[in-house]
């Protein structure tokens, strides 16, 4: 059975997802997992791991990867440097530093050319061995921007679409993943998109 409850969280709305069934041992009052939709900032946020849309040379850039790494210091760009850079869809780990993260994964998006280049698998690989390496990591908590929606002029709702499909797989692993949105119609996109999926449900 899937519901979902509407509440006030960080002023946005919380989605939550409630799965029930005797496949999950570990369900408890029916509230399995949950995919938050919110809008903030992501170097705020007080979580297990926030996700980076970074560049290939790890080595700070605009956007979303300026501000995490003017959040966390200048020992972000030091750790960044021993990593030899990150090949699209791939991802890479840090400390989060002075943020409220402990870690911060950090992936590269591919940059949208039109849709025939792969840029779909390369996006859901980012997010799926985020996914991943967090579970591996022991973190219970994840944060996302938009990866790639930004400079990389991916369409949004089509990543949003890749974005809550990949979470959605791993939902039952973690207990928060947020999606987190830098502005209302990014939100709004989130919203819509998760109505979609949860209908095909
Ligand atoms: P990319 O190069 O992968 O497109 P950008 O940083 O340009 O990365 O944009 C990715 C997404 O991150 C965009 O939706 C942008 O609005 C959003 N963004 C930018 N700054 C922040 C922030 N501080 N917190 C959350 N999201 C952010």
């Amino acid at each position: 059975m899937i519901g979902r409850d509407l509440s006030g969280v960080y002023s946005s709305l919380l989605y939550r997802i409630i799965r029930q069934g005797p496949e999950v041992p570990w369900c408890e009052n029916g509230e399995l997992y949950m995919i938050e939709l919110i809008k903030a900032d992501l170097t705020s946020l007080s979580v297990d791991a926030i996700v980076n849309a970074a560049n290939s040379s790890l080595m700070g850039g605009g956007g979303v990867d300026g501000a995490i790494h003017a959040s966390a210091g200048p020992q972000l760009l030091e750790a960044c440097r021993k990593l030899g850079g990150c090949q699209p869809g791939d991802v890479k780990m840090t400390a989060g530093f002075n943020l409220p993260a402990k870690i911060i994964l950090h992936t590269v998006g591919p940059i949208w050319r039109g849709g025939r280049a792969g840029e779909r698998a390369v996006l859901s690989c980012c997010y799926e061995k985020s996914l991943q390496l967090g579970l591996e990591e022991g973190v219970t908590s994840i944060a996302f921007p938009s990866i790639s929606t930004g400079a990389y002029g991916y369409p949004k709702r089509q990543a949003a679409v890749i974005a809550l499909t990949a979470m959605t797989q791993y939902s039952e692993r973690y207990e928060t993943i947020i999606c987190c949105c830098f502005n209302d119609s990014d939100l709004w996109v989130y919203q819509k998109v998760m109505g979609t999926l949860e209908r095909r449900d």
